[in-house]
């Protein structure tokens, strides 16, 4: 029955490369070409260094990847948009998985992190139907055997949405203040563990510095940060 229902959504909806538009393979959303455009950007060590220190914000994050280099109209845009506007989730495993085969044997995943995906607030997660940072990390967490979870870090306030607003870089960092909270139970739980917060896009890193804040204010010592995407200047 599954198998039928997969085969019918198939000819219903037939997989489209989200680049180019031509059809591809059931479960894909690039095509071969489109795949070859992405810009990867070095997963070491040094351009962990170089992310942290280039963010807008003091950020004690002990380390920062971002997959691949972001430019208005890329193809990488165009697959972030289908995964966060087009109801598309399953863009986001792929996504994940796609950027996990990547991070296997990279310093990020020393020690074995917990995946934490940046939180929507329970408002907007009810806008949306999902949250696109879950599905990044269930890819990540399937690809690298990785667990990832969505208790520990909440986001308490409702800020308005950065990539529509033309916020600048002081208001972006306002708008973020203060917007998350970490459940104090949930942390004693973990312990020590090592943390890898996900979100899609960064730029001047306003939502994540803001999320490594309240997680080593609340004892972790090790938070890093990994982003799908960023553009070059920011
Ligand atoms: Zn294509």
């Amino acid at each position: 029955m599954h198998l039928i229902c997969h085969a019918l959504l198939d000819v219903l909806y037939p997989p489209l490369c989200q680049g180019c538009g031509l059809r591809v393979r059931a479960g894909d959303f690039l095509c071969p070409a489109c795949l070859a455009e992405l810009l990867p950007l070095p997963l070491t060590r040094a351009q962990s260094s170089a992310h942290i220190a280039s963010l807008a914000c003091a950020c004690d994050a002990t380390m920062m990847l971002v997959g691949w280099e972001y430019e208005n109209g890329s193809v990488i845009e165009r697959c972030i948009h289908t995964m966060k506007y087009r109801q598309l989730h399953r863009a986001g495993e792929w996504l994940g998985r796609l950027l996990g085969e990547r991070l296997i044997g990279t310093c990020l995943l020393e020690g074995d992190p917990l995946l934490l995906p940046v939180p929507l607030h329970p408002l907007k997660r009810i806008e949306r139907g999902y949250n696109q940072a879950e599905h990044l990390c269930r890819g990540l967490a399937a690809e690298c055997g990785l667990e990832w979870e969505s208790r520990l870090l909440l986001r308490q306030r409702y800020t308005s949405s950065q990539s529509a607003s033309r916020l600048d870089r002081d208001e972006r960092q306002a708008n973020v203040r203060d917007a998350f909270m970490a459940d104090q139970a949930r942390a004693v739980e973990l312990g020590a563990r090592p943390l890898l917060l996900v979100d899609d896009l960064v730029t001047t890193g306003a939502t994540i510095g803001a999320c490594s804040d309240v997680l080593i204010s609340s004892g972790f010592t090790d938070v890093r940060i990994l982003a799908v995407a960023r553009p070059p200047r920011h």
